[in-house]
């Protein structure tokens, strides 16, 4: 069965027998003209979107729609907790084509439903139309507290810089499928590096309990989640907090499945670490002093996090280095829409 005979209506009310959350702050949620919630005392609230739109952020070839519908929810949860904050409603919007089979469309609310049940979140409302691209908008809603919020701006000259997880597994995901035209399943049986890899690019883990711990244990400087590549975020933080920075190359963490396959696919094995983009790991600068407390902390989670460089005075600029004191340049400076990339 095609969208175009359910309709827009149809659409709405499968969507709302499918999405059901009981939430008691929600006065009205989909089914009148705006969604209302109470706010509880003394919280402020954390607002972000994101947009996905087929063939600039994902191809229909090879990308499957569970993956998709939890990456869509994931990208924004991702900002959140790169505020420290916490999420809890979201607005979901779709331009879509009305030959897009409906079979497709449940399997992408699927997935919308497996990450909001592991958030705990709710849908509030949305917007439906049809358009000649498949376009994906949430709206994500979150809560957290005025003096834990933490921001862009903050970093301090001697403040570690910290990164949760491994970085380039994402890109390096990306530049599989594509050299593979498209056919992801080359990779999930037989080889578990290749598919740990194209996980990571086609269904990210958004950091919300790290972002937390770090939030109520005041542990950073400032913040930011890992979307546009390391080089291209650590450089919205220093803009920000008019600072510059000094990277080691060599401590940036690497997964084994990206050690072991970035040589065959990238021909320099680290650029896609430095500048690839999507792994929304959070990226983070912490006082000296705090730096033990924050590591003693990440124990509980499984994930690592490590120290990958220092905040230095602002003329200094961005700057990586090798461990024989020579400077690294990368050929990529991150992710940017609307330049071609150097
Ligand atoms: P309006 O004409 O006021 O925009 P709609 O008829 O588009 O209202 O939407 C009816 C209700 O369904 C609203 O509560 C809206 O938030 C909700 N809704 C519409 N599309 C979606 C969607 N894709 N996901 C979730 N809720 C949706
Ligand atoms: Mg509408």
């Amino acid at each position: 069965m095609k969208l175009k005979e359910i309709g827009e209506f149809g659409l709405i009310s499968l969507i709302r027998e499918k999405m059901v959350r009981k939430d008691s702050n929600i006065a009205a949620g989909i089914g009148d003209d705006a969604a209302v919630i109470n706010l509880p005392k003394g919280c402020i609230c954390l607002v972000t979107t994101d947009i996905l739109v087929q063939d600039t952020h994902f191809r229909l070839d090879y990308t499957d729609p569970l993956r998709l519908g939890r990456k869509s929810l994931s990208i924004n949860l991702s900002d959140i907790a790169a505020m420290g904050g916490t999420p809890q409603y979201f607005l979901l919007s779709m331009g879509l084509p009305a030959s897009l089979p409906l079979r497709w469309i449940e399997e992408f609310f699927h997935g919308v439903q497996q990450v909001a049940e592991e958030y705990d979140l709710s849908l509030i409302g949305g917007d439906t139309s049809l358009a000649r691209k498949l376009t994906i908008n949430i709206t994500l809603i979150g809560r957290g507290k005025a003096g834990e919020v933490i921001y862009r701006k903050g970093a301090q000259v001697g403040d570690q810089i910290m990164v949760t997880g491994t970085l380039g597994n994402a890109a390096l995901g990306l530049r599989i499928l594509k050299s593979h035209k498209g056919d992801s399943s080359i990779s999930h049986a037989e080889d578990r590096d290749l598919a740990e890899l194209i996980d990571k690019h086609l269904s990210p883990t958004p950091r919300i309990a790290e972002g937390r711990v770090i939030a109520k244990n005041h542990l950073a400087t400032a913040m930011i989640d890992i979307s546009d590549g390391l080089t291209a975020d650590l450089g919205h933080v220093l803009e920000e907090s008019h600072a510059g920075a000094k990277i080691w190359v060599s401590q940036l963490p690497l997964s084994e499945a990206y050690r072991r396959k970035a040589p065959h696919y990238i021909s320099g094995d680290i650029d896609l670490a430095v500048s690839g983009g999507e792994d929304y790991e959070l990226l983070l600068t912490t006082p000296r002093k705090k730096r033990e407390k924050l590591l003693g902390l990440f124990r509980q989670f499984g994930l690592k996090i490590t120290p990958i460089g220092e905040i230095v005075d602002p003329r200094h600029g961005l700057r990586l280095f090798l461990d024989d004191g020579r400077e690294y340049r990368p050929r990529n400076k991150g992710y940017d829409h609307f330049k071609k990339p150097r």
